[in-house]
């Protein structure tokens, strides 16, 4: 229920994610592209040859005291004028933010033009530091997209630069003002050391309106410097959570591009029928 098309900055086409999908079998399913809902809405218009439930959806940057929360939301109202408002905003400031980038490598002698980024965005709007990793591969600069994070696009290093983004509330606020539901991906990547700070990043969400928790996620792929036992003891938080607090439990691989991740993160049966019934109503 979480990944990424060529619309935003994964390498699958929403119909190669939609093949995917029905070859792993998933019961529900949904491409969440990062402010823009291109890809989900060509995904929706196919779906209905699937037998898996097919649910539009986004993934929405924002950020809450220098902490970076995503949003998630899904089976929203794809044709409401102020949600595509909205995002049209949002994909300006992705735009401008590669200006600024370009312009930090080139201090230091790093040459990416915007056409060779464009180049990575094909028919996507969401401009994103893979698509400059890719980039910076491609034109020889580094080996990998990781190392390129890890010398120029990471935080703090030369080529990191801070979008500006909203804060969470209002995410949510924009994804309920489409009908939609939100839900907090991967919370582990918002904090796992200290569980009573996770808990107040939870709490505060859930005052803004949020519906439900990413539970199930890749850890071992996106994460490999968490524990298995840190991971363990992080869901098993969240699993207590959910039910004190009655909200849903989703699960997603985050796939952008390596494919073996996909349908890999499995829900517990009795959540899925949750879903299956939250989203029919
Ligand atoms: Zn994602």
């Amino acid at each position: 229920m979480h990944c990424h098309s060529t619309f935003s900055d994964g390498v699958f086409s929403p119909q190669e994610l939609l093949s995917f999908a029905q070859q792993k079998e998933l019961t529900i399913f949904s491409i969440t592209d990062h402010d823009t809902i291109d890809g989900t809405n060509i995904a929706k218009e196919q779906s209905e040859e699937f037998s898996f439930m097919y649910l539009t959806g986004i993934e929405l940057s924002s950020r809450y005291e220098k902490q970076k929360i995503e949003i998630l939301g899904y089976n929203f109202d794809v044709l409401h004028k102020n949600f595509n408002q909205k995002l049209k905003l949002l994909q300006m400031a992705r735009k401008q933010r590669i200006h600024k980038v370009i312009a930090r490598l080139e201090e230091i002698d790093i040459d990416i033009t915007y056409e060779d980024i464009m180049k990575q965005i094909g028919e996507g709007v969401s401009a994103g530091r893979p698509h400059f990793a890719r980039a910076l591969v491609e034109n020889g600069h580094v080996k990998t997209v990781k190392e390129a994070f890890e010398k120029y696009l990471g935080v703090g290093k030369p080529g990191y630069v801070r979008r500006e983004t909203i804060e969470p509330e209002e995410a949510i606020k924009i994804i309920h003002s489409a009908k939609g539901t939100t839900i907090l991906p991967h919370p582990l990547l918002v904090e796992v050391e200290d569980i009573e700070k996770l808990e107040y990043y939870l709490n505060l969400l859930l005052s803004w309106g949020l519906e439900g928790i990413e539970v199930y996620y890749n850890y071992s792929y996106h994460c490999p410097h968490l524990s298995e036992r840190t991971v363990k003891n992080g869901i098993l938080f969240l699993e207590k959570f959910c039910k004190k607090n009655d909200l849903l439990m989703t699960g997603g691989s985050d796939l952008h591009d390596h494919k073996a991740i996909f349908g890999e993160v499995k829900i517990p049966e009795d959540e899925i029928q949750k879903l299956i019934q939250h989203f029919t109503v």
